[in-house]
């Protein structure tokens, strides 16, 4: 991989191991990725890494149809839905998606996010919805839903998918990283409570 993209692959790995450490990806699934600033490209996880593993060689930079144009493993199978999001939405800079266990266990019997702290409900904006896309990986079919709930709702940075996980999008890869943390946390206490 190009020294080019030095600087995001360092994010891109300290937000990797972060989640595992943290219990929130374990094994080899689980998706981020990372808008290279200014171009029509993103620095992706490959496929079959864990999070853990992520690093110069375990990382692609493809367009955002998903065609690799730097490293040389095959970018993970969420890539094309992180193509879509970053070609929509301008500000978007990077996305986490992970298997967390509190939020998928919520997204499994509720269709949103109760904001059971006032905290969560202020920063993801009061609205964090559950899509049913039926599959290990988002197909193409629900795109446009996706894009369409966060057209209609400006302030969405964020939302579950029921039996796989959560999605979270920042304007850079340490605001993705909270608002996923956050979104943990407040599946948790809405469980708990
Ligand atoms: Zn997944």
């Amino acid at each position: 991989m190009d020294f080019e993209y030095e600087q995001e692959i360092k994010e891109l790995s300290q937000a990797a191991k972060r989640f595992y450490r943290q219990g929130y990806q374990m094994s080899n699934g689980g998706n981020l990725s990372i808008r290279i600033a200014g171009r029509e490209l993103m620095l992706v996880k490959a496929t079959d890494v864990a999070f853990d593993e992520v690093g110069r060689e375990t990382a692609v930079v493809t367009d955002f149809d998903g065609n690799v144009v730097a490293g040389d493993k095959k970018p993970s199978k969420e890539a094309l839905l992180h193509g879509a999001l970053y070609r929509t939405f301008p500000q978007i800079g990077a996305i986490m998606h992970c298997h967390s266990p509190y939020a998928t266990a919520w997204a499994a019997a509720h269709d949103q996010l109760d904001f059971a702290t006032h905290h969560s409900r202020m920063k993801l904006h009061g609205y964090v919805p559950v899509f049913d896309t039926h599959s290990y990986a988002v197909p193409k079919e629900y795109f446009p839903h996706i894009l369409k709930e966060l057209a209609e709702h400006p302030g969405m940075c964020g939302f579950l998918l029921r039996a796989h996980g959560q999605v979270t999008m920042g304007r850079d890869m340490r605001e993705a990283v909270y608002l996923a943390e956050l979104v943990e946390e407040t599946a948790q206490i809405a469980i708990l409570s």
